[in-house]
């Protein structure tokens, strides 16, 4: 499959390579290393409609779909894996998940504000003891009168210390196992809301993750999305939101190891040669290359498939996200291999590109899960999306 962006596609595309250059690139790594979250960036990253691709244009967004945002990912994620988190914690995981499963009341006074970042979200499943095992999580949501009652804890969670709205998961009734899962809206200033930062982590230091205890939270039974039990196809539709967008992310610093390596093999000279010139450095720039490029065809692919009305194609989804976030860490391995000790140095961004793409494997279902996914499609155990 040859996939051509459309003219469109390429001005959105160099309008958001001039603001990386512009905006983030002075600052990637600095803040990186001082573990600075910067709130302004993300505002104007929201003002000039960076998190609106998939959101239609009634709701604040700008309704260019999800190839546009693929693009806006690919290249945000090519400087900046910290920053690359707003995708989902603007877009796909909060204002998305409005747009499908809440009231229009909630999109038209929600959605809008965290597309505009004037809101920041978070979307919480993860425990400490609830990882890949979603269903296992204990957080329960009992109803009194017109609230439900919160308790419980969530871990790692992405913007957990800066969120002013949640996505939460818990469950409604534990005899139903993940039929008894339900989602709800939560204001994060609500009264016996705590949050503590993880801060001994190995990259995205510049984007903070948290963990969230629920003490007796009072949600408004208005907040409950869908109805009672329906959290779990939730969660799963979301996923395959935001997986684009991680497979988007880890296809950015596929390209940014690439650049990185091509430009080195080109400047460092060793035994009176430029080391590009080497035939075993070629064999890795080539394997980078191959890899990008197959990388981007399979991101590309599912988000074209998304604009065409297939917006839950949970395989190629998971075939995306499978292949760029793994691809990400062994291109991580060569970039270092051609960047020698200096690869190793703060003094390259190779350091912290490969820090971000170690991630990519772990977060929206780890690599295992997507090739259960995958495995089980192929096997006929489980019809993702025919
Ligand atoms: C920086 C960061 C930010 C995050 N942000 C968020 C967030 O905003 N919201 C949120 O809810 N979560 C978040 N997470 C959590 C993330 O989604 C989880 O790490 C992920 O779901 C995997 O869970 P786990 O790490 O507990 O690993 P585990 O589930 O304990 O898995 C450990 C290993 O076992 C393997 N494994 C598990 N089950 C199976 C199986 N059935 N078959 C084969 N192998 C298996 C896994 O693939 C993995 O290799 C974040 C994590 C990080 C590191």
């Amino acid at each position: 499959m040859d996939f051509e962006l459309t003219d469109e596609h390429r001005a959105l595309q160099q309008m958001v390579r001039d603001f990386c250059r512009k905006e983030i690139v002075p600052v990637a790594a600095t803040d990186e290393k001082a573990h600075h979250f910067q709130r302004e960036l993300i505002s104007k990253m929201g003002q000039l409609g960076f998190f609106g691709c998939p959101i239609p244009e009634k709701y604040g967004g700008n309704g260019m779909g999800y190839v546009a945002h693929a693009i806006v990912c690919e290249e945000v994620a090519k400087v900046s894996g910290s920053l690359r988190a707003a995708f989902n914690m603007q877009t796909m995981l909060t204002a998305r998940t409005i747009l499908k499963f809440g009231t229009e009341q909630q999109r038209q006074t929600l959605i809008p504000r965290l597309v505009q970042a004037e809101l920041l979200g978070c979307f919480c499943i993860t425990e400490p003891n609830a990882g890949s095992d979603a269903a296992s999580l204990k957080t329960m949501a009992i109803k009194k009168g017109d609230h439900y009652i919160l308790n419980g804890s969530k871990t790692w969670i992405t913007y957990a210390t800066v969120a002013d709205l949640g996505v939460f998961f818990a469950y409604t009734d534990t005899s139903k196992r993940h039929k008894g899962i339900s989602a709800f809206l939560v204001d994060m200033h609500s009264p016996g809301i705590s949050t503590k930062l993880i801060e001994d982590k190995l990259g995205w230091h510049a984007c903070p993750t948290g963990e969230v205890i629920l003490e007796d939270v009072a949600v408004p039974k208005e907040n409950l999305l869908q109805e009672e039990g329906f959290g779990f196809p939730i969660m799963m539709i979301d996923l395959d939101g935001s997986r684009l967008t991680a497979a988007a992310g880890a296809l950015g610093v596929c390209q940014a190891f690439l650049d990185e390596s091509i430009k080195y093999a080109n400047q460092r000279e060793q035994f009176g040669q430029k080391i590009g010139e080497f035939q075993m450095v070629q064999d890795m720039i080539a394997r980078m290359v191959v890899e990008t490029e197959a990388a981007r065809l399979l991101v590309y692919r599912c988000a074209d498939q998304k604009d065409h009305g297939k917006e839950n194609n949970t395989l190629e989804t998971s075939i995306a996200k499978y292949y760029a976030c793994d691809a990400a860490s062994r291109l991580a391995d060569l970039a270092l291999l051609i960047h020698g000790a200096y690869g190793y140095s703060g003094e390259y961004p190779v350091e912290r590109y490969l820090r971000d793409a170690k991630l990519y494997q772990l977060l929206e279902g780890s690599a295992n899960i997507q090739k259960l996914i995958i495995a089980q499609d192929a096997l006929g155990y489980r019809k993702a999306n025919r």
